[in-house]
């Protein structure tokens, strides 16, 4: 599927800014433009691939914000993007709608301006353009605090609502024992790119040879289809020479209807490969069965595919699902030497991260309330002496 890609706040310019890099580096073609907005100017400087033209800042004009963001303030990071509507629609005039499936929006939601603003910008794409709008929300970690948590929370709510699916990151599920929270985060990024590009960009034609099983862009858009949020299983495995000559032979005797040993190996990998990925760590942890639609995408070299093995895997996680929408395709890349099976389960509403993280919000909410009640009365205490006896001035 093209998309038109756009990085709203720090996290979501950083990963935007992978994604561009991770794309060109793996010859795929998915973005057809790629935006950073932001209302802090030094996050909007430090990005490394997305050009300088497609950079804008907002609330420029604004006294609180000029230029050095919303300091994690949401309500702000949400207004300022109402008020700025010159320079979101400047930035939107960038991305060429009559070529793209859909708009990708990726913002960290416990911050303030990605929090914020995103939901904002995707309501305000989804009044002007036909074209779908996902959305890539990245959750906080629970060290983060109760803020960030509060702030994602809210900012969940309204930017599920105004998308047509947002695909979760949980990175709590995601931090490293031996990582700082911040210090993981390349890694991470990474992480994140990897599944998202893979599957977006099948049935993209780039250059590589058709499969017969080749996934279309269609069926991707119908998966994601379902409103509410999702998440992405992902595993690869690397294929030495050997194993790619013997799965091309294994393939030559398989067109030839002589199933042999080969052949088989090919099929059980693919097969095994989508069991592993459903079973390892989901972009955001839940519930597989609570799934209302999926879809699976094998990608890497059409010498090491399966028609067989596809079919197996789509099988098996029709029963894991228990669900009849289980659509299953492959992405070929000649010459790859990595063979990865992704697979996005659709409106997932299992999610116990979502809840935990309302839990820590809805505590948070209530002792800022609290300090706010009681902070006055603080402050009248401290600066009254013990007796009362002195007056102000
Ligand atoms: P904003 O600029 O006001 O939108 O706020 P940030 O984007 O700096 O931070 C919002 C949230 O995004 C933080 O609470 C973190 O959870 C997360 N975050 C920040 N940077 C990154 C990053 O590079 N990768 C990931 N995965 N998460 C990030």
């Amino acid at each position: 599927m093209k998309l038109g890609v756009i990085g709203y706040g720090n996290a979501g310019g950083k990963i935007a800014d992978r994604l561009l890099q991770f794309e060109e580096q793996t010859h795929r073609n998915l973005t057809r433009a790629v935006i950073a907005i932001n209302s802090a100017k030094v996050d909007l400087e430090r990005l490394e691939h997305i050009p300088r033209e497609n950079r804008f800042l907002v609330g420029q004009t604004d006294e609180r914000v000029k230029g050095h963001g919303v300091g994690g303030d949401p309500d702000l990071g949400a207004e300022i993007t109402r008020q700025d509507q010159y320079e979101i629609d400047r930035a939107l005039d960038r991305v060429p709608v009559y070529d793209i499936g859909g708009f990708l929006i990726i913002a960290g939601l416990g911050g303030g301006t990605g929090s914020g603003g995103a939901p904002e910008l995707a309501e305000h794409i989804r009044e002007t353009y036909e074209e779908p709008v996902y959305g890539l929300g990245i959750l906080p970690a629970e060290e983060e605090g109760g803020r960030a948590a509060l702030n994602a929370a809210r900012s969940l709510q309204a930017f599920t609502q105004a998308t047509d699916n947002l695909v979760l990151f949980d990175n709590h599920a995601w931090r490293g024992s031996e990582d700082s929270v911040v210090g993981g985060f390349d890694r991470t990024n990474t992480e994140i790119v990897k599944r998202v590009v893979t599957l977006l960009s099948a049935g993209e034609i780039d250059g590589s040879r058709i499969s017969e099983n080749a996934m279309d862009s269609g069926d991707i858009r119908r998966t994601m289809a379902t409103g509410g949020v999702s998440t992405i299983a992902y595993a690869e495995t690397a294929l030495g020479t050997e194993e790619r000559d013997a799965g091309l032979l294994g393939r030559f005797r398989e067109q030839n209807s002589r199933a042999t040993a080969n052949g088989a190996d090919a099929g059980t990998r693919v097969s095994g490969l989508i069991r592993q990925a459903v079973q390892s760590r989901l972009t955001c942890p839940a519930a597989v069965d609570s799934a209302e639609r999926s879809l699976i995408v094998v990608s890497g070299p059409p010498e090491a595919f399966s028609r067989k093995g596809l079919e197996k895997g789509r099988q098996w996680l029709e029963r894991e699902t228990d669900s009849a929408e289980v659509l299953a395709g492959d992405d070929p890349r000649d010459g790859a030497r990595t063979l990865s099976a992704v697979v996005l389960l659709s409106n997932v509403t299992d999610v116990p991260r979502v809840k935990q993280l309302q839990q820590q919000a809805i505590m948070a909410q209530r002792s800022i309330k609290e300090r706010e009640t009681t902070r006055a009365d603080e402050i009248q205490a401290l600066i009254t002496d013990d007796g009362n006896e002195l007056e102000p001035l």
